[in-house]
């Protein structure tokens, strides 16, 4: 069986799910294509009455979305509510704002007039990881579906009573059916969708892998598409920094939902002068998190998401030791019940070392000495991934002009609070391509289409 609910804080199974057949996958596209025929058509004041009542929905019953998550993927509770919070407030601010983000743009052609409109496209079809069960639903279904497009998504086989819980939201906030489709699919039936004529996009968020999986499936069938994929983000300290500041932001940046975040702080670059000082600072708090049952508010460090993901990383730390890295902290499984591991620090990590180059998606510090401003720009841009990244230093000028110089879709300067609804999310390299929330979230799934009024007579 696929799809598992597995609490990852105990090891406990908690339910299993059936993927559906071919048949019921059938019954699906067949009605979020008969609802994107009426929902293309609504005014954007009609959609946004469904897509504010999910937000509602969301606002007033915190506590009910983020149970699931933390039994399921062992998020920290108080994480899990500020999360469905946050989906929260991404639906209302594109019921919000939807409409002016997709009117029309007056063009000033030489003669005559000209406008671009955006319509929606038809169904799209997203797949999304479980390291932010809600808020990455949020950020598909927010936009495509205020747009006029419906969705289907196929949600991370390790979360899905927060799939189903997503969908009933939907249900509930009245939307008509075949709007949002929750798919318990396997990754040939997610082939075959791709395939599908009536699916008209490719929204990814996952890992590398997958990313190159689905973007080649949806090249094939020339379907836009958009891949928000991982990320190894440097963390720039300069030697001008406010250590104080800078080693709370590290430790956050490295351990919030406990290191399983695309845009968080795994490589930190830190300038000689200023580099034992960090060092010991941030040593001493990533030593002092204290493990515990991700339902207790007071718990400061929770589970990975699955057995899986905690030995696929306790291998990696490994392999990154056999190549000559050291181990300043952590390392190894903590003695409990469930998937927890030890908050770790990596050094001396050789160019040539295999961990020199991946993504540690859980609680593993890659720590690197330079002498310099440019040495350190040099380094964090001697990567694979271009997601985000951010700079510590006391002159704002300063972190403007690194902030500049790194290769990423985003840089946070003197903080690496990674996502507001208003601010684009993405990344380059392989860490994808497109962009979701703000105003460019919206632009990914609709036709631009030109429209120019001239009266010119017919070249002969
Ligand atoms: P993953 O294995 O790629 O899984 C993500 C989703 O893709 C899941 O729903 C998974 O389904 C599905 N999937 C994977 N391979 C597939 C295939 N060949 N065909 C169809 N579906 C496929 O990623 P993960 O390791 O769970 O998630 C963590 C990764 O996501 C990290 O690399 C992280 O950086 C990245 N991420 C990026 C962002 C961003 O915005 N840039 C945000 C969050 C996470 P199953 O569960 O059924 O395999």
């Amino acid at each position: 069986m696929a799809y598992q609910s597995f609490n990852p804080a105990t090891g406990k199974l908690v339910k299993s799910f059936e993927e559906i057949t071919d048949k019921e996958f059938e019954q699906k596209i067949a009605a979020a294509t008969a609802c994107y025929e009426v929902w293309r058509h609504k005014t954007y004041a009609e959609r946004a009455v469904v897509v504010a009542k999910a937000a509602a929905i969301m606002k007033s019953r915190v506590d009910e979305f983020a149970r699931p998550m933390t039994i399921e993927m062992g998020k920290r509770i108080s994480e899990a509510r500020g999360e469905v919070e946050f989906s929260s407030q991404i639906l209302s601010y594109y019921a919000k704002h939807a409409e002016k983000f997709l009117a029309p743009v007056k063009l000033h052609p030489k003669i005559g007039e000209a406008h671009m409109e955006s319509s929606p496209i038809g169904v799209i079809f997203g797949v999304e990881p479980w390291n932010f069960p809600y808020y990455q639903l949020a950020r598909v279904a927010g936009p495509h579906l205020m747009a006029g497009n419906t969705l289907m998504v196929k949600h991370a086989s390790c979360v899905p009573q927060c799939a189903i819980a997503f969908e009933k939201l939907w249900i509930e906030a009245g939307a008509p059916a075949g709007l949002y489709t929750n798919l318990l699919i396997s990754h040939e039936q997610s082939d075959g969708i791709i395939d599908d004529p009536r699916i008209k996009g490719v929204a990814l968020t996952g890992s590398v892998a997958a990313g190159r999986s689905l973007a080649a499936r949806a090249g094939k069938n020339l379907k836009v598409s958009s891949m928000e994929l991982g990320g190894s983000d440097a963390f720039i300290v300069l030697d001008d920094a406010d250590l104080e500041h800078t080693v709370k932001w590290a430790v956050w940046g490295r351990m919030y939902n406990t290191g399983q975040t695309c845009c968080a702080a795994k490589r930190f670059i830190v300038v000689d002068s200023i580099a034992d000082r960090f060092l010991e600072k941030f040593r001493a708090a990533l030593a002092a998190l204290q493990p515990g049952d991700p339902m207790d508010e007071k718990t400061a460090l929770g589970p990975l998401s699955t057995e899986d993901a905690l030995v696929a990383l306790l291998a990696q730390v490994d392999g990154a030791v056999a190549h000559g890295a050291k181990l300043l902290l952590g390392g190894k499984r903590i003695s409990r019940p469930g998937s927890y591991m030890e908050p770790t620090i990596l050094t001396d990590i050789a160019t040539t070392n295999p961990a020199f180059r991946q993504e540690f998606f859980g609680p593993v510090a890659l720590f690197f000495r330079v002498n310099d401003e440019d040495a350190a720009i040099a380094l964090a841009n001697d990567s694979d991934f271009g997601l985000g990244g951010s700079v510590f230093t006391k002159d704002l000028a300063r972190g403007k002009r690194v902030a500049t110089r790194v290769e990423t879709g985003m840089m946070f300067i003197n903080n690496i609070s990674w996502s507001d609804a208003e601010l684009p999310f993405g990344g380059i390299k392989d860490s994808g391509y497109g962009r979701e929330l703000g105003s460019m979230g919206i632009q990914e799934f609709v036709n631009k289409k030109l429209v120019r009024t001239a009266h010119l007579e017919a070249p002969v």
